[in-house]
């Protein structure tokens, strides 16, 4: 039978310097690399080098508030603690709760959900409408930069191998409205079919702040300021006059492959939507 060099390492120092010197695959919660890999009952994985499970290191647990509000999440807190935590932005409480069934939750983490770069993947699409960056890590340096440069498109990241992801850090945010919806086959235990976050931040009847974000919709997490600016300065009187140039812009934003047509219309009926709900004075809080 094969045999897989597993390293365990119980610190980031240790695991940094066994990444450095065998450019291990790490593991975390293992939910997508032991799918990926299996070969089937009692068959050793099909892992093409040695791994390193990165359970161990504390270091890379929980969830801070920083002194200037943004709060950092540990690369391996799993979704289940990231929806219950009341630091963590409601959009990416959301996609985490909404994640697999509870047993997953209580594996899968963070770190996996962008290292794995799924275009199903649920938690960067939050992530990447807030923002949000993820810190890098080698032997000798550390890199911060947004998750959306770190995702480069479906499987595909700006991970070095010699890096590990060690937090994911939230800038914070004052959006006065945000909306969350996620499509998949049923409520529990559904791989994402479509999701959209929306958010904005309006303040004396002017739309301050516009974003969107739209995941499983192509090869990466879908965004573009240059459409959200279409919105951004109106007066919520004139939502209803810019509206369908927006969303005729966001229609080009969602990927032409894997049905577009109803992943462009199912987008347009939900971001249509929350600017109506923005447009008719809706109250501060989640549009539903
Ligand atoms: C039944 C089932 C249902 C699922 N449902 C969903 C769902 O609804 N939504 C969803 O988004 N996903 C779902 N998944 C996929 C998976 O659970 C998630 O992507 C999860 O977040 C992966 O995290 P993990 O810790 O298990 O990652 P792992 O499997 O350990 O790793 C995944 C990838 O990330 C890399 N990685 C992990 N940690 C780091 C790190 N710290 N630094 C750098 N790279 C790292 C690994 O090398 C690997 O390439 C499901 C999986 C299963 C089996």
């Amino acid at each position: 039978m094969e045999q897989v060099k597993c390293y365990m390492p119980q610190t980031l120092q240790e695991a940094l310097e066994i990444r450095n010197e065998t450019h291990a695959t790490i593991l975390a919660g293992g939910s997508d690399l032991m799918v990926s890999k299996s070969m089937g009952a009692g068959i050793t994985p099909a892992f093409s080098g040695p791994v390193m499970l990165i359970a161990g290191v504390k270091e890379l647990k929980g969830i801070r508030a920083l002194p200037d509000g943004s709060v950092e999440i540990g690369a391996l807190t799993t979704s289940a603690e990231i929806s219950r935590s009341e630091l963590v932005h409601p959009l990416l409480r959301d996609a985490a709760s909404r994640m697999g069934a509870i047993a997953l939750r209580n594996s899968a983490t963070i770190g996996g959900n962008i290292g794995n770069a799924s275009p199903k993947g649920d938690m960067p699409q939050p992530l990447i409408l807030l923002d949000a960056m993820v810190v890098l890590k080698s032997i000798d340096s550390e890199r911060t930069i947004k998750v959306d440069d770190y995702i480069l498109g479906s499987k595909k990241t700006a991970l070095s191998d010699n890096e590990i992801i060690t937090k994911v850090i939230l800038p914070p945010q004052n959006f006065t409205h945000i909306f969350f919806r996620k499509i998949g086959m049923r409520r529990a235990n559904a791989i994402s079919k479509l999701t959209l976050s929306a958010a904005a931040v309006v303040k004396d009847g002017i739309v301050v702040d516009f974003r969107a974000s739209s995941g499983a919709a192509g090869p990466k997490v879908a965004r573009s300021r240059a459409a959200e600016e279409m919105l951004i300065g109106k007066t919520l009187q004139e939502l209803p006059e810019v509206k369908d140039a927006f969303l005729d812009a966001w229609n080009n934003v969602i990927s032409p492959h894997a049905m577009p047509e109803y992943r462009r219309n199912s987008t347009r009926r939900m971001l249509a939507y929350f600017i109506d709900a923005l447009a008719a004075g809706h109250p501060e809080g989640r549009v539903d």
